[in-house]
């Protein structure tokens, strides 16, 4: 079988870990679509100049797969928790750019981080495939947030967002380069993109190997810090801030993951948590203008 190349440096990558029929200890996970086989997880490749990891994908129509998703009961258990994450977030965005402006969020769910912008004091709308997140979000009458994907980037106002996030999305697209373009395309000139993803050179990553939380079926890219600089450069970005995020998880969710076993007790999903193990990034970069300025 041919090596695939790192989709960045285009060197042959090395074979990291060898793909399950089941979808390892993920099987009951239904977002299970890298590799285009439902069910199973993929071989996954490392780069071993940027260490770039990925997943080929063998081609379903990610966005349309997406598009029809079952609603996530467990993101949506877990709203608490997000929107405590979405205030931090946006606070620290705050020493880069404050509102008022336009912000767009891509992959916004049912809303929760839109409408914490809107709170703030930004003009946020989102984009979202999930027909059923952005039914949940039109139900409670919030900011808009509008039904499509990453290839509706281009029909959005092109150049007139003052900020673009996106939350865990870029892992589980098929091009991250076409995607960071995109977002460039959106934002005005010295606009700020906000970018969360799993950090593939962790410790944690590199303790775990193979069994790292964050090896999904549905991801298809995972960043090491150099190759998300080197992504974020070539889609013509300056890097601002690069930071650890921290997630908040209800104590449910924990006890879930600790246990492997569901936990019952409502209390347990009101007492919301930090946890922050230093692999995933949190990303603040700016626009780069046509004069090379920001
Ligand atoms: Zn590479």
């Amino acid at each position: 079988m041919l090596t695939p190349s790192c989709p960045l440096c285009t060197v042959p990558a090395l074979l990291y870990a060898a793909g399950t029929a089941d979808g390892g200890s993920f099987v009951d996970s239904p977002y299970t679509i890298a590799g285009g086989c439902d069910g199973c997880m993929p071989p996954m490749y490392r780069c071993g100049r940027c260490g770039h990891g990925f997943a080929p994908s063998a081609g379903p129509d990610t966005f349309a797969w997406y598009a029809a998703a079952p609603p996530d009961g467990e993101y949506l258990a877990e709203e608490r928790g997000r929107r405590v994450a979405a205030r931090r977030v946006l606070r620290r965005l705050a020493k880069h750019i404050r509102p008022p402006g336009r912000l767009l969020d891509l992959g916004a769910g049912a809303g929760f981080f839109v409408e914490e912008a809107a709170a703030a004091g930004w003009f946020s709308e989102g984009l979202e495939a999930a027909r059923w997140a952005v039914e949940r979000s039109r139900s409670r009458g919030g900011p808009p947030v509008w039904l499509g994907d990453a290839r509706d980037l281009r029909a959005l106002e092109c150049g007139t967002f003052d900020v673009v996030t996106a939350f865990d999305v870029i892992e589980h697209l098929e091009d991250p380069l076409v995607f960071l373009r995109g977002c460039a395309a959106a934002l005005r000139p010295g606009g700020v993109l906000v970018l969360t993803t799993p950090r593939f050179d962790s410790l944690a990553a590199r303790i775990c190997g193979a069994r790292w939380h964050a090896l999904l079926p549905a991801h298809l890219h995972y960043f090491s810090r150099r190759s998300l600089r080197a992504a974020l450069e070539q889609a013509g970005f300056h890097i601002l801030a690069e930071r650890s995020h921290r997630r908040y998880f209800s104590a449910a969710y924990i006890a879930f993951r600790l246990c492997a076993t569901p936990v019952r007790g409502a209390w347990m999903r009101r007492i919301v948590l930090p946890v922050n193990i230093g692999d995933e990034f949190e990303l603040y970069a700016a626009r780069i203008g046509a004069d090379g300025t920001v």
